[in-house]
C-alpha cells in the first residue's frame, strides 16, 4: 500500500508473489461507509487478471508448493497465524474503513483469526488416509487424501477476512493453491493479508488476490476451466449463479449462503437472557450477518413481556461512529444495503406490520444509518418475514405449542441457524433435533469456533466450513490397490 497526495491508500493485485495493476490499467475507489469518503484505490481486475492468477496458482501447485510435506505446510500456516496476531488491530481498522462495522467487532474477529490457522496447521499432518480391510486377500488397499487443486474463493463484505479464512486455512492445510476475489466493497484487508502470506514464506502463486468492481472478476473465477473447486459465501441468488458456472467445469463447490434464522423462546425461558440473545442475534453487526436471528418465534404467554424488553434495549442502542468504543451499531455497509433495508420498512408497513420500534433511517446521522427495528403483527407470508433483509430488523411470530413453534421456525427455505431458549432440558434437546438448521444454540446465540462445523440446510448452502471435516472438502480421495500374490488372473471377469 502507498499513500498519494490525496491520501488515498493505493493497492495492487497480488498474483504469483508480485504486486501489479489490472491488465486494463483500470481501478476504482473504496468508500468508507461511515464518512462517505473514498479512502483507498484498488485495481479493477477482469477475466485476463483472473486467468493470470489461476495460471500462477496452477504452477505453484505443480511446483514448489506441491513438493512440500504436510508438516511443512502446517509450519507455514502457524507462521501466518502469528503474523495475523501481530497485525490484528491494523487489519481490524482496515476492515472497519471498508465495511463500517464496529471496530471492536472487526478487530475482535482479526484477533480470533490465528486460531483458525493454528487449528488447520495442526490438522495438516493428521488428516490420514487409511488401510482398508477388503474382501480381497491378495490386495493391499489404502487411501490418500490429495489436494483438490486450484481453489477459487469468492467472499462478501460483511466479514471479509473471517469468511476468507474459513476457506483459506483448510485449503492450504490440504495442499491446495488459492485465488480469492474479495467483495468490491471490501478489497483492502485481503490485499493486506497477501503481504503477510508473503512474509510467512509461502511460495509465489500459492495465494493470489484479484479485486474487481461488480460481477465480472467473480464470474471469471467461478467459471474458470482450470479452477478445481469454488468456495463461496454470499447471497443465495449469487450462490446459485456461481454453482451453475462451476458446474460447467465440474468444479467442486461449497456454498455458505443466506439465512432467515429463528430464535425460539418458550414460556419458561429466562427472558432477560433471551432478550439479550435476540439483541445479539439481530442487532449486532447492524444485522449484517448470515446467521442473523431475524425471526423471533415466541410463546404467546411471554410475547408482550419479551418484546417490551427487546424494544427497551433496542431504543437505547448507541448508533454512530463505528470506531468509537461506546458505539453499539454502525451504519449499513453500502448504498445498496441502505436502499434494500428501507425498502423492507416500506413493504412491512404496506403489508400491515406494526413497527414496535425503529423502521426508519437516522436522519441526524445521515449516511447509511438505520434504527434497530422490531416488527410485530406480522405473518409468515410477508416479505420481511420470508426474505433475508441483512439489516437490523426483527420480526415477531407468536406460537401456542411446541409443534407450532417448530412449524414456524422451519417454515423457511433457509436453514442456517436457530436457537432455543428454555430451562427444560428435555425440550431443549427435542427442539435441537427438530429444527432444520446447520447450527442450533441452546440459551445462546452467535458463537462460532474453528473446531465446530458451520453451514446450512436448504437454501442456506452446500457443505460445511470449520471443524475437522472441512479439510476433506479441499481434497480428493484416491484408492490405491496393490496386488500381492503376483499370480495372473482371468482377464474377462471383474477382479
Ligand atoms: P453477493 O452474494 O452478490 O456477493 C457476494 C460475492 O459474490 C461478492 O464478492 C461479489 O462480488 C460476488 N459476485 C457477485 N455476483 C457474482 C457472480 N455472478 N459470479 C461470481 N461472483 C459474484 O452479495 P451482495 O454483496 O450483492 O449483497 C446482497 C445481499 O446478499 C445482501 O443484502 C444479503 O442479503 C446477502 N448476503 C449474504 C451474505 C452471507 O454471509 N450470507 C454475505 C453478503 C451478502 P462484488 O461484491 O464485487 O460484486
Amino acid at each position: 500500500m502507498t499513500t498519494t497526495e490525496t491520501q488515498l491508500a493505493e493497492y495492487a493485485l497480488y498474483i504469483d508473489g508480485n504486486s501489479m495493476p489490472a491488465e486494463s490499467g483500470d481501478s476504482y475507489e473504496s468508500i468508507n461507509p461511515f464518512t462517505g469518503d473514498a479512502w483507498a484505490r484498488v485495481p479493477d481486475a477482469g477475466a485476463a487478471d483472473v486467468d493470470r492468477a489461476v495460471g500462477a496458482a496452477r504452477r505453484a501447485l505443480d511446483g514448489p508448493w506441491g513438493e512440500l510435506t504436510a508438516p511443512q505446510r502446517g509450519k507455514l500456516l502457524r507462521k501466518l497465524g502469528d503474523l495475523i496476531a501481530r497485525d490484528a488491530d491494523r487489519l481490524g481498522e482496515i476492515e472497519t474503513k471498508d465495511n463500517g462495522k464496529l471496530l471492536r467487532e472487526m478487530a475482535g474477529q482479526a484477533k480470533a483469526l490465528p486460531e483458525w490457522y493454528y487449528y488447520f496447521a495442526g490438522l495438516a499432518d493428521k488428516f490420514e488416509g487409511s488401510v482398508i480391510p477388503t474382501d480381497r486377500a491378495n490386495y493391499l488397499v489404502y487411501t490418500r487424501h490429495e489436494p483438490v487443486g486450484v481453489v477459487g474463493a469468492i467472499v462478501p463484505w460483511n466479514s471479509p477476512l473471517l469468511l476468507l479464512t474459513w476457506k483459506l486455512a483448510p485449503a492450504l492445510a490440504a495442499g491446495c493453491t488459492f485465488v480469492v476475489k474479495p467483495s468490491d466493497y471490501t478489497p483492502a484487508s485481503t490485499l493486506e493479508l497477501a503481504k503477510l502470506v508473503e512474509e510467512a514464506g509461502f511460495p509465489p502463486g500459492v495465494f493470489n488476490v484479484v479485486t474487481g468492481w461488480g460481477p465480472p472478476a467473480g464470474q471469471a473465477l467461478a467459471g474458470h476451466p482450470d479452477v478445481n473447486k469454488v468456495a463461496f459465501t454470499g447471497s443465495t441468488a449469487t450462490g446459485i449463479a456461481v454453482a451453475h458456472a462451476a458446474a460447467d467445469n465440474l468444479a467442486r463447490v461449497t456454498l455458505e449462503l443466506g439465512g432467515k434464522s429463528a430464535q425460539v423462546v418458550f414460556s419458561d425461558a429466562d427472558l432477560d437472557a433471551a432478550a439479550n440473545g435476540v439483541i445479539a442475534g439481530v442487532f449486532a453487526a447492524t444485522g449484517q450477518t448470515c446467521m442473523a436471528g431475524s425471526r423471533l418465534v415466541v410463546h404467546e404467554s411471554v410475547k408482550d413481556a419479551l418484546v417490551a424488553k427487546i424494544v427497551e434495549r433496542a431504543e437505547r442502542i448507541k448508533v454512530g461512529d463505528p470506531t468509537a468504543p461506546e458505539t453499539e451499531m454502525g451504519p449499513l455497509a453500502n448504498d445498496r444495503q441502505f436502499e434494500k433495508v428501507l425498502g423492507f420498512f416500506e413493504s412491512a408497513r404496506e403489508q400491515g406490520a406494526t413497527v414496535a420500534c425503529g423502521g426508519q433511517s437516522v436522519a441526524e446521522l445521515g449516511g447509511y444509518f438505520v434504527r434497530p427495528t422490531v416488527l410485530t403483527d406480522v405473518d409468515p407470508t410477508m416479505r420481511a418475514v420470508r426474505e433475508e433483509i441483512f439489516g437490523p430488523v426483527l420480526t415477531v411470530l407468536p406460537f401456542n405449542d411446541e409443534d407450532g413453534a417448530v412449524a414456524l421456525a422451519n417454515g423457511t427455505q433457509y436453514g442456517l441457524a436457530a436457537s432455543v431458549w428454555t430451562k427444560d432440558v428435555h425440550r431443549a434437546h427435542r427442539m435441537a433435533a427438530r429444527l432444520r438448521a446447520g447450527s442450533v444454540w441452546v440459551n445462546a446465540y452467535r458463537t462460532v469456533s474453528p473446531q465446530v462445523p458451520f453451514g446450512g440446510f436448504g437454501a442456506s448452502g452446500i457443505g460445511r466450513e470449520n471443524g475437522s471435516d472441512a479439510i476433506r472438502a479441499y481434497t480428493e480421495t484416491k484408492a490405491i490397490w496393490v496386488e500381492l500374490s503376483a499370480e495372473t488372473r482371468d482377464p474377462f471377469t471383474l477382479g
